[in-house]
């Protein structure tokens, strides 16, 4: 294709995942941040169309199917092409709550955005990303997500991650023979609104989930990694 590689984050109007398009834009990527409040977005893009990054905003609600088909077809109008996929975008960690008494109104919530938010973007995606040279899907999970160390915090929230992670590694099984390499990310406890303080920088976050971005076309498919380590499903 004629144009330069495209890549896409959800969820990309603050914390980790703006962090992410402005490091994609910095490797060469068209970076579409994608913000379900297309004014946040607006404002999120502008300091880094501003110094000269390809940042392109766009409206993207991963609960709303209409936001998400209409990107793909927008992408295929204007580039013809989509090479990365950042399912960055995620709400609700529930710690004020147990799993013995969970609002399931939450969870399912949870299940929506975090999991289907995530599958459905990577369904809308998938065509573009087959006929890509160096396709990659990175699902921005989370250590609590964790089958093997799951505790009882944050029930809604570990559970979606978990669910994420399972979709993380049959799509990848689906998506080998197209040369999709699809890995879930986490990028460790990080200082922002999700995070609270304390956290480390959303750089170093970002830089866990960008191993991902930048896997070899040999790299692994179908893994669960934090700063380029395999993580216990
Ligand atoms: P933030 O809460 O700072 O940002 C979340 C982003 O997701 C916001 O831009 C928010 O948009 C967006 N979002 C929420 N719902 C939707 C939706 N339906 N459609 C589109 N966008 C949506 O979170 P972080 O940056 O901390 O987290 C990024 C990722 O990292 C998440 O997947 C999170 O689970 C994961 N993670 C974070 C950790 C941490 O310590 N921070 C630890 C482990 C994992 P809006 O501004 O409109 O609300």
């Amino acid at each position: 294709p004629a144009h330069s590689p495209v890549a896409v984050v959800t969820g990309a109007n603050r914390g980790i995942g703006l962090e992410v398009v402005r490091r994609l834009a910095e490797s060469g990527y068209t970076a579409v941040l994608g913000s379900r409040d297309p004014a946040k977005g607006e404002a999120a893009a502008e300091p880094l169309i501003r110094a000269g990054l390809d940042v392109v905003p766009a409206a993207l609600d991963v609960d709303d199917d209409e936001t998400v088909t209409a990107l793909a077809r927008w992408l295929t109008a204007e580039y013809g092409r989509c090479d990365v996929l950042v399912n960055n975008a995620a709400i609700l960690y529930d710690t004020w709550q147990r799993p013995a008494t969970a609002d399931l109104d939450v969870v399912r919530r949870a299940l929506e955005t975090n999991l289907l938010g995530a599958w459905r973007t990577a369904l809308a995606l998938v065509p573009l990303l087959r006929d890509s040279p160096h396709p990659r899907i990175v699902n921005v999970s989370s250590g609590g997500g964790s089958i093997s160390g799951m505790g009882a915090g944050a029930p809604a929230y570990c559970v979606s991650k978990a669910a994420l992670n399972a979709s993380t590694r049959m799509l990848a099984a689906d998506l080998r023979g197209h040369g999709v390499l699809v890995n879930a990310v986490c990028p460790g406890w990080v200082a922002t609104d999700m995070g609270g303080p304390g956290g480390r920088p959303v750089a170093e976050g970002a830089r866990s989930v960008m191993w991902a971005v930048e896997l070899p076309d040999n790299g692994p498919t179908g893994g669960f990694f934090r700063d380029g380590r395999p993580l216990d499903w």
